[in-house]
């Protein structure tokens, strides 16, 4: 059995929203990964079923591999049709917000447009200490996925019946991508193989889905991949891994896009390393994404010393500099980070 854990005035507000919408928009995070279009295409698909006038809109482009989900070529990408994205919020009746828990990862000029659109708004994630102003908050970080909250939060409209093949798909194409296939961000959660059991009874393709969403990488991602893994340092003392890649090298494996999709992760196969730092040089910064195991809180650390967050072990950074300096600055604080955030005691 699956246990309640949406609470019930939640639930009953959204749905009030939900009956009285008639054009409802949907939006997700910049750079949308596997659970943002995965959770709004689902929503799209079923909101669709009950008789909804439907439009995904989001900010950016998603990675290639993510079009083969079932729906994705009716997502408006604001950043290519600005007017549009922007008429469309602001002639919505009800703006589903999923996967994200700040309006500023939305980018700028789609955050402007949220927040000057008059609609209400319901926000379902799975990032910690939500900001957006919504008038009905569906926060639940301890959750796996977005999608993982959307297949509860479906469930508790009544609209079980309602998920098809495709909402299947898109559902389970979210829980994959940010569980990396079952493995991190509370896959221990015994309740998600009772979902995922479901998603398969509606048809969801498991197996495809792995080899078109998870094991897709073009020849030059695979040896950018190896470059940067050969070049990985590790801090023994700190438990830490730290990969870095600058504009140059990218370059020169023809970066695309995606091609570094959890590259972060692999350091973490190293029994000795506990967390793993990945640094990206990007034309006006670097970008920084952090992984870690058990209790140390990642989050905290780019909360702290990289002006990000995220979740407690999987988050996210940035750093104004050269790529030196920003490993510097990593390997300069590894002292005082193994002091608080390593070698402590929850
Ligand atoms: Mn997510």
């Amino acid at each position: 059995m699956i246990t309640q854990r949406i609470n019930e005035k939640s639930v009953r507000k959204a749905k009030a929203l939900i009956d009285d919408a008639d054009k409802v928009v949907i939006t997700a995070h910049k750079s949308p990964d596997g659970d943002a279009v995965g959770s709004s295409l689902a929503a799209a698909r079923v909101l669709s079923a009950i008789g909804k006038d439907v439009h995904i809109v989001l900010p950016d482009e998603m990675l290639e591999n993510l079009r083969a989900l079932p729906g994705s070529k009716e997502i408006v990408i604001a950043g290519k049709y600005p007017d549009f994205a922007r008429q469309l919020f602001l002639e919505a009746d009800l703006i589903l917000c999923l996967d994200f828990n700040a309006s500023s990862r939305l980018g700028d000029e789609l955050e402007e447009v949220l927040n000057s659109a008059t609609a209400p708004k319901i926000l379902i994630d799975h990032h910690e200490h939500p900001t957006v102003e919504a008038d009905v908050m569906i926060s639940h970080p301890e959750m796996c996925a977005t999608a993982y909250l959307l297949f509860r939060f479906i469930c508790r409209l009544e609209l079980f019946n309602f998920i098809d093949r495709q909402a299947a798909e898109c559902l389970l194409a979210g829980i994959m991508t940010d569980t990396g296939n079952f493995s991190h961000n509370n896959a221990d959660d015994p309740e998600i193989y009772i979902v995922v059991s479901e998603l398969i009874k509606k048809g969801a393709r498991k197996y495809k889905l792995y080899r078109e969403i998870m094991e897709c990488k073009s020849a030059n991602a695979m040896r950018l991949r190896a470059y940067a893994i050969s070049n990985m340092r590790i801090f023994p003392e700190a438990k830490c891994a730290l990969l870095t890649l600058s504009r140059d090298e990218l370059n020169r494996f023809r970066y695309s896009k995606g091609d570094t999709e959890g590259l972060v992760n692999e350091p973490l196969s190293i029994p000795e390393v506990k967390w793993s730092v990945f640094m990206r040089q990007e034309a006006r910064e670097i970008r920084i994404s952090m992984r870690s195991e058990d209790d140390i809180s990642v989050n905290g650390i780019c909360a702290e010393y990289f002006e990000g967050g995220g979740h407690f072990n999987a988050a996210g950074g940035r750093f104004e500099g050269t790529l030196e300096q920003a490993a510097d600055r990593l390997i300069s604080l590894l002292p005082q980070i193994t002091e608080k955030y390593i070698n402590h005691k929850k």
